[in-house]
């Protein structure tokens, strides 16, 4: 049996108990932060900005680096084998691309980086980056990964703060890019979703980055913000129809998060006439929770102090999900993410025991059942060439379409080549139009819809 990354470790960060401390916002940097630039990959646009604007609420000058381009594959491959996964080529291209600016100091520029344990390769992309930069003469660049480990020693004394607003920010974020791909597909004024969500955007952040909060006090201005949100959204004109083809979108997190790395299939997928129903950034962090849990279980520390703090986490993260959700029930029906991590993780059992594996595979074993059960019309894995999650979730998809009506299922690899992928995805669409004619579950659909 597979076994992956320890997922409790990569997004280790949001793990730290802590965060019920009701404090008032940022005291300073951690001291090795102090007087950097903190750069942080593109891993989604909203939910790295949202990291970035957290970062910033704790007096950490914190950025997302700029969008990925040809150079940044060009200048990841000078120094990578050519074996390593597009995530690796990805960062590491776009970090090198902040190296070879005018004027670039090392000693005031940190990169941030999440790590793991495990066979996965993901674990190695820390090591290699601080190596890379070695070898080019640039042993000052600090590589971050804050971490509950280190008691967020780099963020500094507002560690506790930062991780519960970036948690707050991940949920906001997910809501944001959950208006837009249900928005756009339906838009009128081409190019006016979009518009709408790089305004909200903004505004998300400056909301997310303003100092010396309380927790109640940033709650409740990003609930006001998020409905001002809504109501911009509601407020675009949009042709909704039912019948547009619904589907869900799983995988590898960064690949499937991307745009540049996936080579922007949702809008692709958009422009054939399908709608994605993207798997988002919360769903991971609740994943990695159930996870840490069942570890310590498994250790026999099942009443232990971490399990203590675990619980209270989850307890204060989920009062915030809701929250944060609360004014998005009409807007998302249909669209509803499970409620408990455990009946994604149950229905992927059967599949593949999440006793013998980690990761995004066991997501994917699980999310088939429950799009399945929304009612999508189809089911794409989007996954970097050679990545073993996409190895082994192609491997059990073909059971799962059998035993789940022979819902199209559909893994698309990316390697940074490029290529068209609309022949691809128009024969994927045809068979998900077939399987939508006889589909056993109806999608439910928001009220704005006819
Ligand atoms: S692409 Fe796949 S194998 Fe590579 S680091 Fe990511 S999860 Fe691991």
């Amino acid at each position: 049996m597979v076994a992956h990354a320890r997922p409790d470790l990569k997004a280790g960060w949001l793990q730290g108990g802590e965060a019920a401390r009701g404090g008032r916002g940022a005291d300073a940097a951690g001291p090795g932060l102090m007087g950097r630039r903190l750069y942080l990959p593109r891993m989604t646009d909203c939910g790295a900005e949202a990291l970035a604007a957290a970062l910033r609420s704790v007096g950490i000058d914190a950025m997302v680096l700029p969008p990925s381009d040809s150079r940044t594959l060009e200048l990841g491959a000078r120094h990578l084998a050519g074996e390593e996964c597009l995530p690796a080529k990805v960062t590491l291209g776009d970090f090198l691309r902040v190296v070879e600016t005018p004027g670039f100091d090392p000693g005031k520029t940190a990169f941030m980086m999440a790590t793991t344990e495990g066979p996965c390769r993901f674990g190695q992309y820390v090591p290699y980056l601080r190596k890379v930069f070695r070898d080019l003469g640039y042993p000052e660049i600090m590589v971050v990964s804050p971490s509950s480990g280190d008691g967020y020693r780099q963020v500094g004394a507002s560690g506790p703060d930062f991780t519960r607003t970036a948690w707050r920010g991940f949920v906001a974020s997910d809501i944001l890019r959950k208006l837009l791909l249900r928005t756009r597909p339906y838009e009128r004024a081409p190019g006016a979703a979009d518009a709408a969500y790089a305004l909200s955007l903004r505004e998300l952040c400056a909301t997310l980055e303003s100092p010396r909060l309380t927790h109640r006090e940033r709650l409740e201005a990003l609930v006001a913000a998020l409905i001002r949100i809504r109501d911009r959204f509601r407020g675009l004109p949009a042709g909704y129809e039912r019948g547009r083809l619904l589907i869900g979108i799983q995988g590898e997190i960064f690949c499937r998060m991307n745009d540049f790395s996936n080579d922007h299939l949702i809008r692709r997928l958009e422009a054939c006439g399908g709608e994605a129903w993207l798997s988002d950034i919360s769903e991971w962090v609740w994943y990695c929770n159930n996870h840490q849990e069942h570890c310590l279980r498994r250790d026999g520390r099942r009443f232990s102090l971490a399990m203590l703090r675990a619980k209270i986490r989850d307890r204060i993260q989920h009062a915030d999900e809701l929250a944060l959700r609360a004014s998005f029930v009409e807007d998302f029906r249909g669209y509803e993410d499970p409620a408990d991590i455990e009946e994604v993780l149950r229905a992927g059992d059967a599949y593949l025991p999440q006793a013998g594996a980690a990761g995004e595979m066991v997501m994917s074993a699980g999310k088939v059942d429950y799009f399945f059960r929304k009612g999508v019309d189809g089911i794409i894995d989007i996954s970097p060439f050679s990545c073993m999650n996409g190895i082994v979730s192609e491997a059990l998809y073909p059971r799962q379409s059998q035993e789940h009506a022979g819902i199209p299922i559909k893994n698309f690899y990316f390697d940074g080549k490029g290529g068209d992928l609309t022949d691809d995805l128009e024969i994927f669409l045809e068979l998900a139009r077939a399987y939508q004619r006889r589909k056993p579950h109806p999608r439910r659909h928001p009220s704005c819809f006819p």
